[in-house]
C-alpha cells in the first residue's frame, strides 16, 4: 500500500500506529511550521500576521463537535494567533511556551485525560519531545527529518495546507465518526459553530 492511498483509506493507515488513532480524545498541535506553512510576515509596525488554513478551520470544528479536545502550544505570542484561536473556539492555548511537555501535561489535567490519549503535532525540535511524550507522535509533511523518523505518522498535507485536517480526518476515522459527518453534509446540514472558547491557560 503507497502512502497515498493509505491516506484515502484512513482508518487502515491507522493500524500502522497500532491503538493510537482510535484511542485519541485530544490533539495538541504547534503553530509556526504545523498549524501555518512556517513563514512569518512581519509588517512596518513590527506586527506579525499569520495565514491559516480555512479547511483546518472545519476540521477542527467537527472534531471539537465530536467529543474530541483541541490544544494549541507554541513559543511564540502575537495577537493574529489569538484571533484566529478564538474565531475557532479551540479550548485551549499556550503561548510563549519554553517547554512543550509541560503544556501537554497542564492540557491533560483540564481535560483530565492521560498523555497516552492525546496526539501531538509538529514540525521541528522545539516539538520533539512532547511529541514522544504523547500517545500519538504525528509530523507534518516537510517537518525536520529528524522529527519525522520519530514520529508514528507524518501527514501527506502540508503544514497550512490541511495538515491538521488530515490528523483529524484519521482519527474521525479510526474511530468510527467520520461516515456520520459526511452524512450531515450530504444532506446539507450546516457546519457546526465553535461553541466553547477556552482560550489560554
Ligand atoms: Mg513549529
Amino acid at each position: 500500500m503507497t502512502r497515498r492511498e493509505s491516506v484515502t483509506e484512513g482508518a487502515a493507515e491507522s493500524a500502522d500506529c497500532g491503538a493510537g488513532w482510535a484511542g485519541i480524545r485530544a490533539i495538541v498541535c504547534d503553530v509556526d511550521g504545523t498549524l501555518t506553512a512556517g513563514t512569518i510576515a512581519i509588517n512596518d509596525c513590527g506586527q506579525e500576521t499569520k495565514e491559516f488554513c480555512v479547511r483546518d478551520g472545519l476540521a477542527v470544528s467537527l472534531w471539537r463537535e465530536s467529543g474530541g479536545r483541541l490544544g494549541v502550544v507554541t513559543g511564540r505570542q502575537g495577537l493574529a494567533l489569538r484571533h484566529r484561536l478564538e474565531e475557532l473556539g479551540v479550548d485551549a492555548v499556550v503561548q510563549g511556551s519554553r517547554d512543550k511537555v509541560a503544556a501537554l501535561d497542564t492540557f491533560c489535567v483540564r481535560w483530565r485525560l492521560t498523555r497516552g490519549e492525546c496526539a501531538f503535532v509538529g514540525d521541528d525540535l522545539p516539538d520533539l519531545a512532547a511529541m514522544l511524550a504523547s500517545g500519538l507522535a504525528v509530523a507534518v509533511a516537510g517537518a525536520d527529518p529528524e522529527v519525522s523518523k520519530r514520529a508514528a505518522y507524518t501527514t501527506i498535507a502540508r503544514p497550512g495546507h490541511g495538515a491538521l485536517r488530515e490528523v483529524i480526518e484519521l482519527a474521525l476515522k479510526a474511530q468510527g465518526k467520520w461516515e456520520a459527518v459526511i452524512s450531515r453534509f450530504e444532506h446539507g446540514s450546516p457546519p457546526p459553530a465553535a461553541t466553547r472558547r477556552e482560550v489560554n491557560l
